[in-house]
């Protein structure tokens, strides 16, 4: 059965890989990011590979913006199957806890933490139920593998998106609605730079499946490779 499934931060990286293999599966996607000339060009990219695509401008980090991108939305008359939180950033100047600047620290935990929140808020009222939220989170985010000494802000910002991830299953179960978390592993994009070991196509793998294959009851679980791990 085809599905509208709306992913964040999806004009290039792990974002743009998992929409084309949804879109490959005959899926429609809805693909969400800030800069609107790079959007353009990966839904024309998507379109011109015969697949279903829409843009939607969204800067997850602006609450006017979603709450904007959630009107427009509700122009194309359609509900939602999955929502896939995926847009982050990691800035180089992440080095420390105690001394990177902290506008810098709020500006990542509002983007990666909050803005996932603030966009499952306003995308409810067109999820169909049952549906799928699927956050894309990070092994940095982790509570119980040791911390790396890296991207402390960053880290933080997925432990947070882990937290909501649980607390969003817990309300959303009566209204079959599952919400997980996924880490996709060090992939090579923007983000994860070139001496990544993971393709984009391989870091788009578990989302994928979460989006289409995955049961549905299962919820509230942080998942690599498909394979449950510990929050
Ligand atoms: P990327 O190449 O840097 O892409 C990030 C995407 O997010 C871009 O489309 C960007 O587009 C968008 N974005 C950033 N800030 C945004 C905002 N405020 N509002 C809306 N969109 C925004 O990163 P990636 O490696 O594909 O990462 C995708 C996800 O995987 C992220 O959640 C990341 O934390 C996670 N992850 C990645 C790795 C890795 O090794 N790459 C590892 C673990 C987890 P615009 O700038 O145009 O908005």
């Amino acid at each position: 059965m085809k599905k509208n499934i709306l992913i964040t931060g999806a004009n290039r990286g792990i974002g743009l890989e998992t929409a084309r293999q949804l879109g490959k599966l005959g899926h429609s996607i809805i693909l969400t990011a800030r800069n609107e000339d790079r959007l353009m060009e990966a839904v024309h990219q998507l379109k011109s590979e015969k697949m279903e695509a829409h843009a939607l401008v969204m800067d997850v980090a602006s609450e006017e913006s979603i709450r904007q991108a959630a009107v427009e939305f509700g122009k194309l008359k359609i509900k939602l199957d999955v929502l896939i939180n995926n847009a982050a950033i990691l800035s180089g100047e992440d080095e420390s806890i105690l001394h990177s600047n902290e506008s810098l620290q709020i500006q990542t935990i509002t983007t990666n933490g909050l803005g996932p929140l603030r966009v499952c808020k306003a995308f409810l009222p067109v999820m169909n139920k049952p549906s799928r939220i699927i956050n894309i989170s990070s092994g940095g985010g982790s509570m119980t593998d040791p911390v790396g000494g890296w991207a402390p802000a960053y880290c933080v910002s997925k432990s947070l998106l882990n937290a909501i991830t649980r607390q969003l299953a817990n309300e959303l179960m009566e209204d079959g609605i599952s919400v997980n978390a996924v880490c996709p592993g060090w992939v090579k994009t923007k983000m994860g730079g070139a001496s990544a070991p993971r393709s984009v196509s391989q870091g788009a793998v578990t989302p994928v499946w979460l989006a289409t294959e995955a049961p549905q009851n299962l919820s509230g679980k942080f998942f690599r490779d498909k394979t449950e791990i510990p929050w």
